[in-house]
């Protein structure tokens, strides 16, 4: 893609009810929309990064100066460099010598890969999986219900979640509101319904002196029937995932602690997880993330796509990417209405238990001009 402009938008999405985590709690969720603009079409991406540097060290302000004074920049140079203008398969490269900052990369990346199907007339999900049989043209929906309000009221959104249709339901636990939780929403929902734990990385296995060691309840959860335990332990902790993966039978799934694909084979290597939790902007890239699920289908693997209270682009794009054959288990795949008031696409809405794929070209969905004014906080563009 030829680029003249890099228009980078924070925008506020007002929430139906704040999210509460391991890692704290979204009340108002800023996120970086990314437009390119060239004189052959527009692209647009989304920055993963949530408000607070708590579930990783990326955070909406600092994606935004990193994007505009550091990764735009590039771009726009990779871009001006070739008569053609830049690829997204050559974007990494021309981003590389930036350390880290792996969501604001993937945003990037996500707006170059819709500027080419728009341009090219191919949906996402067919340029993540552009093999025969082609992607999925539906994916099973799949809720994550935080911990906000009591014991019951996680129950009741739970109880409502399953009304809707919805076969899988991720509970976010954390020490001290996960036992008794996990049991109560058993006893409501019954035993059909799939039921995941995310900790976010909130428990300690043998820990240092004084630490807690929250063994006992880790074996606990372990007795109630859980699809898997996600991310139960600290992101640099491999080892004390395959630790704990040798004394539970709850499958173990990374998500926090899988950001390249060959930290992804070396976990699953040494035993820390047997089930992969799939984030494009946390692999830094969506086509590495499609590389993973296409090694994941390769070795039998379970996977499937986790979200980041994505606003529309990003959570259209990822149902095009939970419609690759490699994701084999319903993820965090829900309906855009039950997280915001109002978003800057039509929202990803669930139907029958599962999501329509996009079958327009790029992400399938146009950025409304006047919801992105409205939700618009701040404009920044960034020209060569
Ligand atoms: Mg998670």
């Amino acid at each position: 893609m030829r680029i003249d402009a890099v228009e980078l938008r924070v925008v506020a999405l007002p929430m139906v009810a704040p999210f509460v985590a391991g890692h704290g709690s979204v009340d108002v969720r800023t996120s970086v929309v990314v437009h390119l603009v060239g004189p052959d079409g527009e692209g647009w991406g989304e920055c993963a990064a949530l408000p607070d540097p708590t579930y990783t060290a990326e955070f909406t302000d600092a994606a935004l100066l990193v994007l505009r004074d550091h990764l735009a920049p590039r771009l726009l140079a990779a871009a001006a460099d070739r008569s053609d203008g830049l690829a997204a398969d050559e974007l990494a490269a021309a981003l590389d010598d930036v350390v880290g900052h792996p969501m604001a990369k993937a945003a990037l990346e996500l707006a170059l890969l819709d500027a080419e199907g728009r341009a090219a007339g191919t949906p996402l999900a067919r340029r993540l999986f552009p093999h025969p049989p082609g992607p999925a043209q539906a994916v099973p929906a799949g809720a994550v219900v935080g911990l906000a309000g009591s014991t019951d009221a996680v129950v009741a959104q739970v109880v409502d979640r399953v009304a809707q249709g919805y076969g899988r339901v991720k509970l976010k636990v954390a020490p001290g509101r996960d036992v008794g939780l996990v049991q109560a929403v058993r006893a409501a929902v019954g035993p059909e319904v799939v039921l995941v734990a995310d900790a976010n990385g909130a428990y300690r296995l043998d820990g240092e002196p004084g630490a807690p060691d929250d063994a006992r309840l880790l074996a606990d959860l372990d007795e109630l029937g859980l699809a898997c335990l996600e991310q139960p332990l600290a992101a640099d902790d491999l080892l004390g995932h395959a630790e704990l993966a040798r004394r539970i039978t709850t499958p173990i799934c990374l998500d926090e602690s899988l950001t390249t694909v060959a930290d992804t084979e070396q976990a699953l290597d040494m035993g820390a997880c047997s089930v992969v939790c799939v984030k494009a902007p946390r692999y830094r890239s969506w086509l590495a993330a499609a590389d993973v699920l296409d090694r994941c289908a390769g070795n039998g693997v379970a996977a499937w796509v986790g979200g980041m209270l994505d606003a529309g682009i990003g959570r259209h794009a990822n149902v095009a990417l939970a419609a690759h054959p490699g994701a084999t288990v319903a993820g965090d795949i829900g309906d855009g209405r039950l997280t915001f008031t109002d978003d800057v696409t039509a929202p990803v809405e669930v139907g029958g238990g599962g999501v329509r794929v996009p079958d327009g070209p790029g992400i399938g969905v146009d950025v409304d001009p006047d919801a992105l004014e409205r939700l618009t906080v701040s404009t920044h563009t960034v020209r060569p």
